[in-house]
């Protein structure tokens, strides 16, 4: 561990950091450095001297996220247990930041007697996550809250962002290059505490009905494609049950893929391709991950 004060910087930096403990997959090689800020002002410091050419992954709960097992070669930046500020503002909006959890501000909102982001409360990731996710469930999505956000680029430099300026799809938001989340105004609208309350309960009973949340997962491993489900055609291809080493498709959702125990990135991966194949060759419909998978193949895996 390193802190550096001389260089303006107060956080944490580590070498050679497993993201097996960072991701819900809990597997994946290691990030060759991984940094996690005091706060923002200790984060704009860090990446004002960090090389321009540094690679850079970010990392929330690393509830959507594959690392290979050849690990990430740059700079992980660990926004969860940092950019943690929540605030609310006049007009029923929640500043929040990108390390907050998605269930935090659900339950923050809930107990606030404001409703619109209950959708939130069972997505096991942060607000960062969301927003370059649009994460969203039961009908909700990240961005149809969003007011603005605040961004930081390669410089350190933070920037104020509305709407407009992303292009924001089903599980996908494209915006400025080489620019992050730091956090979220969230505009939210009155309601009723115990409403907002009970719809939550509601949401997590049914989610816990469906999916396999007690097993090592990123949730759902890829989008529906347009009028139709992945994981029904998942089923209908006999895929549940699929394993390939020590990963394997959820017997309970055929979207998730569960790490048993022993699972490598490249279990994952490999299974990942074998069911996008499958579903092509029986459906001619190309599943598209909605997982991000990032860093390299083990050397000598033959991965690519
Ligand atoms: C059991 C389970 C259920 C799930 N259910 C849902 C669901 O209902 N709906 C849904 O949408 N998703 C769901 N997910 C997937 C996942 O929780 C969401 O995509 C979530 O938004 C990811 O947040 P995270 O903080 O874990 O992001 P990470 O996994 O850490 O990162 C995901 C991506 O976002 C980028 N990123 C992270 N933080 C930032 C930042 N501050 N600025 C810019 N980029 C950033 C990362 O680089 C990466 O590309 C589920 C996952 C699990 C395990």
């Amino acid at each position: 561990m390193a802190t550096n004060t001389s260089q303006g910087w107060k956080g944490e930096l580590r070498y050679d950091e497993p993201m097996a403990e960072h991701t819900s997959w809990r597997t994946g090689g290691s990030a060759r450095c991984f940094f996690q800020p005091v706060d923002v002002d200790d984060l704009c410091a860090f990446l004002a001297v960090l090389d321009s050419d540094e690679p850079l992954l970010w990392l929330g709960l690393g509830s959507n996220l594959l690392v290979r097992d050849g690990g990430f070669p740059g700079t992980v930046i660990g926004t969860f247990g940092a950019l943690s500020m929540t605030e609310w503002l006049a007009g029923d909006v929640l500043r929040a930041g990108s390390g907050v959890t998605c269930s935090k501000v659900a339950r923050m909102s809930a107990k606030a007697g404001v409703t619109g982001v209950e959708f939130l409360a069972g997505i096991p990731g942060t607000i960062g996550g969301a927003l370059a996710m649009n994460a969203g469930a039961f009908g909700g999505e990240t961005w149809s809250q969003v007011e603005s956000v605040e961004t930081v680029d390669r410089r350190g430099i933070l920037h104020t962002r509305h709407p407009d300026e992303y292009r924001v799809g089903y599980r996908t938001v494209q915006g400025p290059s080489d620019e992050w989340f730091v956090s979220a105004r969230l505009r939210l609208v009155q309601g009723d505490v115990q409403a907002a309350q009970a719809n939550i309960r509601e949401l997590l009973a049914r989610r816990n009905a469906t999916q396999p949340t007690q097993q090592y997962s990123c949730g759902s491993v890829f989008r529906n494609p347009p009028g139709d489900h992945a994981a029904r055609l998942i089923e209908c291809a006999g895929l549940k049950g699929a394993r390939i080493g020590g990963a394997r498709v959820s017997e309970k959702h055929a979207n998730f893929i569960i790490n048993t125990g022993s699972a490598t990135a490249a279990d994952i991966e490999t299974l990942i391709h074998q069911v996008q194949g499958t579903v092509e060759q029986q459906y001619s419909i190309r599943l598209e991950p909605e997982v991000r998978i990032a860093g390299n193949p083990a050397v000598g895996s033959g991965h690519g």
